[in-house]
């Protein structure tokens, strides 16, 4: 084993089984952190199929809203997945979606129409909107590319200790649980923001309020899936980092032969 001087101090480095223990580690718990995630997405689609036998109700007034909304006149328009060559998930009504590219809203109208509204609200978000919020869906797909490099920031064992002077790769590393999480929240402004814009044009399209309160059930599940993504994506990102800073860090040579010893 060798060491390291800092100010004056000597510290010694770690091992390298130090580097697989922390990673085993770090997995382990990046994994159990995440693992509320699937049951967050399960319990959406479960409010999302809930509705479908009331799917004919919503249906009228999703074409109602698209009619008042505006977006028509934006080059909006609707594409009914059930009868148009789109990938299967939006056939089956599993997903929905607005496309910026080609301003089309894809969502299979015979079964979720409850989930138009909101990428209607996606639409209006990209369109006509105020304070930047259309800026907000840009960042998306950076945001997670963003997210998911700090997952590898994170697992990069520490050369240095920890109060050796920092250049920017250590700036990245101290902080890349808080950089995940701050990466993913113009996504989770902007689905709150369609979520909200698309319950509003349901009411003023005049959903009855015992539907709209289905409806927000669904919005709301719908968005932990983005919020606990970052929430928890943060948290496993910060976790893995503070794991492999124990395992790794060169430690005060006092301190590590008091851990000897003691
Ligand atoms: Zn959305």
């Amino acid at each position: 084993m060798s060491t390291v001087y800092y100010n004056g101090q000597e510290y010694q480095t770690r091992p390298l089984m130090s580097d697989v223990g922390g990673y085993m580690l770090a997995s382990a718990a990046s994994a159990a952190i995440l693992s509320p995630l699937p049951y967050i997405g399960k319990s959406f689609q479960k409010q999302l199929n809930r509705e479908i036998p009331n799917n004919h109700l919503f249906k009228d007034y999703f074409y109602k809203s698209f009619n008042i909304s505006g977006l028509k006149d934006k080059g909006v328009g609707i594409v009914e997945a059930q009868f148009n060559d789109v990938p299967l998930d939006y056939k089956l009504g599993h997903q929905a979606c607005y496309d910026p590219f080609n301003r089309k809203v894809i969502l299979n109208t015979n079964k979720i129409s409850s989930a138009g509204f909101h990428e209607l609200g996606h639409a209006l978000n990209a369109l006509k909107s105020k304070w930047g919020i259309k800026y907000l869906a840009k960042l998306r797909a950076p945001g997670y590319a963003i997210a998911g490099l700090m997952e590898y920031f994170a697992i990069f064992s520490r050369s240095k200790p920890k109060d050796a002077p920092r250049n920017l790769t250590d700036v990245i590393e101290d902080n890349c649980g808080e950089i995940a999480f701050i990466a993913m929240l113009p996504t989770v402004i902007e689905e709150a923001v369609a979520s909200y814009r698309g319950i509003k044009l349901a009411k003023k399209s005049g959903v009855p309020k015992s539907l709209l309160n289905n409806m927000k059930k669904i919005y709301l599940k719908a968005h932990a899936t983005y919020s606990g993504k970052a929430i928890l994506g943060g948290l496993a990102v910060y976790a893995s980092r503070k794991i492999m800073d124990y395992f790794t860090r060169p430690r005060p040579i006092e301190e590590s032969q008091s851990l000897l010893f003691g």
